[in-house]
């Protein structure tokens, strides 16, 4: 059985329809990349699984249990852990404060505080600062962290090398390939094509609130992606703008 299965889901923001009509299974250890322009609703999809958005029709369902009408911290408790874009952290307290608020919320598991601080050493010496005095990849890393300590049974990452130093990202990406090899389920948003491909083991591209293209990210190429991205036919070639 599929950890996250979506089932017809509809997402709208006002009368815009964000989602539209979307399923998707993401079985136990699978790393399901979702990409597409800006604004074809990956994020509103992801905080829709989390619980931030409500969807307007669709089921979203956990290891098979419906949990489209549980509000954002029960999904928490039964398994669902967003990392925003744009991090959302609690910037006046401190790395500590802020995992054990979301350890507080969370389910029991192989996740702990001292784990968190082991994959992200850099954490270490900035324990007890607050937040929001932290760098980009101390914050990236710190949200990830937090979700991770409410030991989810699916992680959704939202745009998480957005705004950092490329060294950052690169420390990033090697902590979520040793999640990714420690078998954890995750649904990634990237902007990066090259990285989704790489780090995913399966691919969902995006256009206007539909997927317009998914499958095993070893069977595709960059530029059937790209394609799918743009709303090519096949065998089109993307026009510069
Ligand atoms: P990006 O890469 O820019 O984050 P995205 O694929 O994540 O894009 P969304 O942010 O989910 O896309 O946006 C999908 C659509 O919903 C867009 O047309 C966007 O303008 C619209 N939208 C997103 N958030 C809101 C909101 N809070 N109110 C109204 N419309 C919104």
């Amino acid at each position: 059985m599929s950890v996250l299965g979506l089932e017809r889901l509809e997402v709208r923001h006002g009368q815009l329809q964000a989602v539209r009509g979307i399923s998707l299974a993401v079985a136990e250890g699978e790393t399901l990349a979702l990409v597409g322009a800006n604004g074809a609703g990956k994020t509103t999809l992801l905080r829709a699984i989390a619980g931030a958005h409500r969807p307007a029709a669709g089921r979203i369902l956990l290891d098979g249990a419906d949990v489209t009408a549980l509000p954002a911290y029960r999904r928490v408790a039964q398994g669902i852990a967003l990392v925003p874009e744009g991090r959302r952290l609690f910037a006046g307290m401190t790395v500590e404060e802020n995992l054990l608020v979301a350890r507080a919320n969370g389910r029991p598991g192989p996740w702990t505080i001292e784990r968190v601080l082991a994959t992200f050493p850099m954490l270490r010496a900035r324990f007890k600062a607050k937040a929001g005095s932290l760098s980009g990849g101390e914050q990236q890393a710190t949200a990830i962290g937090r979700a991770l300590v409410t030991n989810p049974r699916v992680l959704l990452l939202d745009e998480v090398s957005l705004g950092l130093a490329p060294i950052a990202v690169e420390r990033v990406y090697e902590c979520l390939r040793a999640l990714i090899g420690a078998g954890a389920t995750i649904v990634l948003v990237e902007q990066d094509l090259g990285r989704a491909l790489r780090v995913a083991t399966r691919v969902a591209c995006m256009l206007e609130g539909r997927v317009v293209l998914e499958g095993a990210a070893a069977a595709m190429t960059r530029e059937q992606v790209s394609a799918a991205y743009f709303g090519l036919a096949r065998g089109e070639e993307p026009q510069p703008a």
